[in-house]
């Protein structure tokens, strides 16, 4: 049973008031509907519509919004007013004038202390908890190792649910929901755990029905580099993008795309396997049991051979960071260890790009680290190895080396969830 001193139903009912509006079920459509759409139906995707805008342009003046959305001011304000009396959006300071004068547009935004979202970080080998604001903010963070020797799932299971509830129990409202970017394989429709290559014990482990019936909560449990994607797409610096895509290195190797404003999960969430597209026929052996994955070749591990065998220092904790500074030092073979890594990261981007042609792709994870020297590499790369062609430019940019992307990310797939958005 719960035990985190709140009745499941008293959590639920809690969590989801404040966005009580946008979630009467009553008034959603439901698969192929009879007759006409209901005015409250209408009403609710409008509502859903100016909040999609709102996220992809950040805090943005009514005025703004509703030249965007295609509707009068008046109409807009119909939209907004009610919002901000549930104390969901709020007016922020005022815009400096414009040039012909006139009255400072007040920009509309979520408000910090509206309900937040418990948002989960699960890896092989810890847990990283935290609850974010609707404008990103994180605060309330608790983190956790997994014990090394652990035997059963139980023993990862406890610090899991340990670390949740001693975030939970600090949130100033109950949240609307939890988040979980997972490292591993995921079932997204179930919220099952299918494989976790680095930690075999959460095989199988029903994380999602967990998590709701321990907390009352809803949740929803995504692969790690699909919430990263969802984090840039709410929050971060693919605001607003219709396509691009993530990759995510370090460790493990794995990306996310979206693609004509969709993320794209495979059914079941079986798809973006990126990691393990193969790159080298009869390649090295990967831990995921076949041959030359590209993850064989762009990830620390790789690294961290390749420094041990050019005869670097610090080779067995060898990263980006520690690379580029040693190239940056002069050292000859450590920049030539920079521009093979940069060519085996770039390999993978390119068959990404070729297939899909995402052409804005954020990296995250530990390539950040290398800075402008290894984005710059891993570049042009990426430009020598994909043919040029009408609406192909490719950006490469760097996210976030930290957690944050992530941990942002895994609270808006349950914003995606209860807002039901395009994601
Ligand atoms: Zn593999």
């Amino acid at each position: 049973m719960v035990s985190d001193g709140r009745s499941s139903s008293e959590s639920e009912r809690g969590g989801l008031a404040a966005i009580n509006e946008l979630l009467d079920e009553s008034a959603r459509p439901r698969g192929r509907t009879q007759g006409l759409i209901s005015s409250s139906a209408i009403g609710l995707a409008n509502r859903g519509r100016v909040l999609q805008v709102l996220f992809d342009l950040g805090p943005t003046s009514r005025a703004e919004l509703a030249r965007h959305v295609g509707v009068n001011r008046a109409t807009i304000t119909g939209i907004i007013q009610p919002l901000i009396d549930q104390g969901l959006l709020v007016d922020g300071d005022p815009l400096p004038s414009k040039v012909s004068g006139g009255k400072p547009a007040k920009p509309v935004w979520f408000a910090k202390d509206a309900a937040p979202i418990c948002a989960v970080l699960l890896m092989h080998d810890s847990v990283h908890c935290c609850l974010v604001s609707l404008d990103g903010t994180i605060t309330v963070e608790a983190k956790a190792a997994f014990p090394p020797d652990a035997e059963g799932v139980e023993a990862l299971a406890r610090p899991i649910f340990d670390t949740i509830r001693q975030t939970l129990s600090l949130a100033h409202r109950p949240p609307l929901g939890i988040g979980v970017a997972a490292g591993g394989m995921i079932d997204t429709d179930k919220g099952t755990i299918v494989a976790v290559n680095l930690a075999p014990l959460l095989a199988g482990f029903p994380l999602g029905a967990e998590l709701t019936r321990r907390f009352g909560l809803t949740a929803r449990v995504d692969h790690h580099p699909r919430a990263l994607l969802v984090g840039d797409r709410w929050f971060g610096i693919g605001r607003g993008k219709r396509h691009f895509a993530v990759i995510y290195t370090g460790e493990v190797l794995g990306g996310a795309i979206f693609l004509d404003g969709h993320l794209y999960r495979g059914p079941a969430g079986g798809g973006g396997e990126l990691g393990h597209t193969f790159v080298q026929v009869d390649g090295t052996i990967c831990r995921c049991g076949r041959h030359g994955c590209w993850e064989t070749i762009a990830t620390l591990g790789w690294l961290r051979r390749e420094a041990q065998q050019a005869g670097l220092p610090s080779a067995p904790v060898m990263d980006s960071r520690r690379l580029v500074a040693l190239a940056e030092g002069g050292a000859s073979s450590a920049a030539e260890l920079l521009d093979r890594y940069a060519r085996n990261v770039a390999v993978g981007i390119a068959n990404l790009q070729q297939t899909m042609a995402p052409n804005f792709i954020v990296l995250h994870g530990d390539v950040v680290g290398g800075g402008p020297r290894l984005l710059d590499a891993i570049a042009r790369h990426v430009r020598e190895l994909v043919p040029w062609r009408p609406g192909g430019d490719i950006d490469l940019v760097m996210g976030d080396l930290e957690d944050r992307a992530a941990l942002r990310g895994a609270a808006g797939l349950v914003l995606s969830e209860l807002l039901h958005f395009t994601l």
